[in-house]
């Protein structure tokens, strides 16, 4: 059942078994799997089924908020039923082996618990995100396990048959709809939003949650246990604000709340010219349909003996804005993206990162473009359109023409190590509801830098060791390159401030989610993970809530008390 803000009468108290508080894609697949499990479980969402613009300025960031590479606060969250999802691309990847490792890199952030730990639950993950099967290496797909990305281009310690998924892509909000209604002992609360968790005197439990709407009204949820999965940021101001009995907030004996904050290193330093023919550099299909795409990535050997953080590198267009790239296709997308019609094709972040220029939009040599490339143009612009919006089910992520020369340029997509200045902050500017802002100090260091240029070398090392091809530079200061591209860019993948550790010294939850010192509170969302592997977050965050569902439903079914330590 869903119910609005207008059926909240002021003062109400709901009383629920587990309260899921954030209905983005961890709330949702916790809150469903609970309820599957025989839970009965409140979810408590800030925004409505549709955008709601007084939901989404809670999120917005302090007015002093300058962080040069961290982008803004409409553009990387969205305060609505189904969460970001409503803004992402759908890009699924699995955290490797090697990030649950004790590594010289990330010695100050350790993972409690292992590869083994999490890797039950990927299926389940890949089950709600919709991008099929939980298999992320070309030689596991028999349908592509006997084709190369670059013909006679062997995996060694560069290795190009790992994979993302894509998938279809799920708006959580849409997909989910009907699920959220329908499925019994689940009550979906929109409009409502947790301002505090208030624990009992003493600190060592949660009493009962604070919950507003923003016409004023304010009631309380109490239950046996609470999951917080109101995405990184916002799990963390959550915790920073909720200080009635810890002054610091909840979870920071370690000091650690709101540290570590971690995303990705990204970057399009160079260029990567084939000499062989036969290259991969589209999606393929799996034979669900689902679209999954070849990279580059470094064997763990490799990255251990090198020191080097995780990373993995994919063949790009060329950037669509600069009309000397001399595609009809191109252009054509470039000039539907910057027109008026582009807000509605694209979130808006991805705009704006594909359509940014240094000066004013070149459109006459576009147009020079389109008309000289005109069939083609016409024939990608039907067979696209149909594949990405019409098409019923899944939608074409996106599309790669053939580089001219067969040249691609690369996108470096690598582990942020994680450094303590990197960090979320509280500040006295508050938001309609009374809660205070927040502010954020992304801090990349130079062994950030240095592994885009490391990465990028051992590519070429590898391509030239076999006759392939070899990488072109786009500069000779790379490190202002990444500087350049990271200009607001970081921000959409949220880890590290809430992480995970064995003891509270060390962190901010347990290995089962639930916060140090205060028991029955959980944080499922990416922020618990202690570093950023090469990986986009969401789906091991998935995992992590599904993981989260089953271990409160075992706990019940065996007859805990509620509250009781979970670990
Ligand atoms: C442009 C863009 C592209 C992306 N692409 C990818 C990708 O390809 N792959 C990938 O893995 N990740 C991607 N991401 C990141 C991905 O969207 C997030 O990792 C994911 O949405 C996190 O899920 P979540 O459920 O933790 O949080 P969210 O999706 O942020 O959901 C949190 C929910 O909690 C609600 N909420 C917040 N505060 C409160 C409160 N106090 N009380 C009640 N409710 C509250 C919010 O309204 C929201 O519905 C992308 C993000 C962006 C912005």
């Amino acid at each position: 059942m869903i119910r609005g803000p207008a059926q909240f009468a002021p003062d109400l108290a709901i009383r629920t078994d587990v309260v899921v508080v954030g209905a983005g894609p961890i709330g949702i697949a916790t809150a469903l799997e609970l309820a599957d499990a025989g839970v009965e479980v409140a979810l408590i969402e800030s925004g409505l089924e549709r955008t709601d613009r007084g939901a989404q300025e809670l999120a917005t960031f302090d007015s002093r908020q300058d962080d040069y590479f961290h982008s803004r606060s409409e553009l990387m969250v969205r305060r609505q039923v189904g969460g970001t999802s409503a803004l992402w691309g759908g890009r699924c990847v699995k955290f490797d082996a090697i990030d649950f490792e004790d590594r010289p890199i990330t010695a100050e952030s350790t993972w409690p618990i292992g590869f083994d730990d999490v890797e039950p639950y990927l299926q389940r993950a890949c089950d709600w995100a919709g991008c099929g099967q939980a298999a992320f290496n070309a030689r596991d797909i028999p349908e592509v396990a006997a084709k190369d990305m670059v013909t006679g281009l062997p995996d060694e310690d560069v290795r190009t048959t790992d994979l993302e998924r894509w998938s279809l892509p799920t708006r959580f909000g849409r997909e989910y709809r009907s699920a959220l209604r329908n499925t019994p002992r689940l009550t979906v609360w929109t409009g409502l939003t947790c301002t505090e968790v208030v624990t009992t005197e003493t600190g060592d439990a949660v009493d009962h949650l604070v919950v507003k709407t923003l016409d004023g009204r304010q009631g309380r949820v109490v239950a046996a246990d609470y999951v917080v999965a109101t995405g990184g940021l916002e799990a963390t101001r959550l915790l920073l604000a909720s200080d009635r009995h810890h002054p610091a907030g909840l979870g920071n004996a370690g000091g650690h709340l709101g540290r570590w904050y971690m995303s990705h290193v990204e970057g399009r330093v160079a260029r990567v010219h084939f000499t062989a023919d036969d290259v991969i550099y589209e999606h393929e299909r799996d034979r669900e349909g689902v679209y999954i795409r070849r990279r580059f990535t470094f064997s763990p050997q490799l990255q251990r003996e090198l020191g080097l953080p995780n990373a993995a590198v994919w063949m790009v267009n060329p950037p669509i804005s600069d009309p000397a790239h001399g595609s009809g296709i191109l252009s054509g997308v470039y000039l539907t993206l910057i027109s008026p019609l582009g807000r509605f094709l694209l979130a808006a972040a991805i705009r704006e990162a594909h359509t940014k220029t240094a000066g004013p939009p070149r459109v006459l040599a576009h147009l020079r473009n389109i008309v000289r490339d005109l069939l083609p143009s016409i024939a990608f612009a039907v067979r696209f359109s149909y594949a990405r919006f019409l098409r019923r089910g899944r939608k074409a992520p996106g599309f790669f023409v053939k580089g001219t020369g067969n040249r691609y340029v690369l996108h470096y997509h690598g582990e942020h190590l994680p450094h303590w200045d990197s960090r979320v902050e509280l500040t006295d500017e508050r938001d309609a509801l009374g809660m205070r802002k927040i502010r954020t100090h992304m801090h990349f260091s130079d062994a950030d830098y240095e592994s885009v240029r490391k990465g990028t070398v051992l590519i070429d090392e590898h391509l030239r060791r076999h006759g392939v091809g070899y990488v072109e530079w786009l500069s000779d200061d790379v490190e202002a390159l990444v500087h350049t591209f990271m200009n607001g860019y970081a921000g959409f993948h949220q880890a590290g401030t809430t992480r995970m550790s064995v003891t509270p010294d060390d962190g901010v939850v347990d290995p089962n989610l639930q916060v140090h010192g205060v028991r029955g509170l959980y944080v499922a969302s990416t922020s618990v993970l202690p570093t950023s592997s090469q990986a986009n977050p969401t789906l091991l965050g998935i995992a992590l809530g599904v993981r989260l569902a089953e271990h409160l439903a075992q706990a019940r079914a065996a007859g805990k008390p509620p509250n009781s330590p979970s670990a």
